[in-house]
């Protein structure tokens, strides 16, 4: 190891200047965590905030509805406005509700409207399998077959080609922000817009870039949007995912829905009527009153991100990732190491994926973990990817990274 010459001092020194809010969060021991884009840390304030929900539960049963601290009735209410804030969306345009699939199911049975020669859906060719099964099954369902109306493309500048070229036959452009396996920030405005001019609507997974990049959905245009809260957005594990709808869709009394007693006004919910009347908001996307103990946790978190704020955290992303890109550009030549994320700022958020030259992406990150502490995840077969989360993670976690990857992985 003696060939890794960069320097713990100058770690720490950098940690000194620029703190982050380590101090906010449950780090688990002695580990060098750079798991956050799987499941993010746990705020101190989570458990003590969601006692207080349980005990309002306990000491008013169901009056807890109206009488609770935060009551239960407009509970989901006290996330809409920060999550809207985190993916730059207006109030209306943003609900905190059901996990991220499932949304994006919902969102789709308004959005994915195969009519004629244009029925196809675009994914990216690494799109996370949830996705897949999701247009897959979507495609099936309008009794399509999957295999030739899911188009599978990897470069933008194919995807751009594409839409171009075969424009007439896209319905439905469904791509991830940040894809999970490369780290890769997609130009989102360039390819909505894209999308849009060749007819198609515009879907975006914001899986792994809400809360690690700052999203402008309304002014992009996005036509919807769906992310999950238990990866940088700290809310546990399968915590309530967020969506989004833009603002031109929510008048459109048109556009189908699966409703249930949460679609309807909630002025008028207690009055059971047989129809729903749905608010021209998306929360008329809302089917099932949501669960509130699963709420609290994320409730908690956006309190955080609002307080940080997405723009200080993207300038720490991108000075800690920076650093750690310095690093492994120090150990990565001579072994079978390549960085396969985008270099330019522009184009990566805060994860690094690292290509292990002869696979045994498993077998590394399990010697990372067991020999030096150092968590970061393995995608077989030969992906480990590296997320240091701006929020808790530190720059002598990314000198343990480096130094921990060089002395796993031989020069050859
Ligand atoms: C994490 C992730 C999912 C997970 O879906 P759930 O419905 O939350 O289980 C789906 N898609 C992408 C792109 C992801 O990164």
């Amino acid at each position: 190891m003696l060939e890794v010459t960069f320097d713990e001092y100058d770690a720490r020194r950098r940690d000194e200047a620029d703190p982050g809010h380590r101090d906010l969060f449950h780090i688990p021991p002695g580990t060098a965590y750079f798991a956050g884009n799987s499941l993010g840390l746990q705020p101190k304030a989570t458990v003590p905030e969601l006692l207080a929900d349980l005990g309002d539960w306990a000491r008013l049963g169901v009056e807890g509805h109206l009488e609770a601290g935060r009551p239960w009735l407009p509970y989901h209410e006290l996330l809409t406005e920060r999550a809207a804030r985190l993916v730059g969306a207006l109030p209306s345009e943003a609900v905190v509700m059901n996990s991220l699939t499932v949304n994006l199911h919902l969102l789709m049975v308004s959005f994915y409207r195969p009519a004629g020669a244009r029925d196809q859906i675009l994914i990216e060719d690494t799109a996370f399998p949830s996705d897949s099964y999701a247009v897959r099954s979507q495609a099936r369902f309008h009794g399509l077959d999957p295999d030739t109306t899911v188009v599978r493309l990897t470069r933008t500048e194919d995807m751009l080609a594409y839409l171009r070229e075969h424009g007439e036959r896209v319905a439905l452009v469904l791509l991830g922000g940040v894809n999970y396996l490369t780290g890769e920030l997609m130009d989102i405005p360039t390819v909505t817009r894209a999308g849009q001019a060749a007819g198609a609507v515009v879907g975006w997974d914001l899986a792994h870039a809400a809360g690690n990049v700052p999203l402008r959905l309304h002014d992009w245009g996005v036509d919807f949007a769906a992310w999950c809260s238990y990866k940088y957005l700290n809310g546990g594990p399968g915590a309530l995912a967020g969506a989004f709808v833009h603002e031109r869709h929510l008048a459109d009394g048109a556009l189908p829905r699966f409703e249930g007693w949460w679609s309807t006004d909630p002025a008028t919910r207690f009055e059971m009527a047989p129809v729903a009347r749905p608010p021209a908001t998306v929360d008329a996307w809302q089917v099932s009153n949501p669960p509130i103990f699963a709420m609290g946790p994320v409730r908690t978190s956006l309190e955080i991100f609002d307080r940080v704020g997405m723009d200080a955290l993207r300038a720490r992303s991108l000075r800690l990732t920076g650093y750690l890109r310095e690093l492994l550009d120090e150990v990565t030549p001579g072994r079978p190491l390549e960085v396969v994320t985008p270099r330019e700022p522009e184009r990566h958020g805060c994860q690094l994926s690292v290509r292990i030259g002869d696979g045994a992406a498993g077998d590394i990150s399990r010697r990372l973990r067991h020999e030096h502490g150092v968590i970061a995840d393995a995608r077989e077969p030969d992906i480990v990817r590296f997320a240091p989360v701006p929020l808790y993670s530190t720059y002598h976690d990314c000198w343990r990274a480096a130094r921990a990857l060089a002395a796993t992985v031989k020069e050859v």
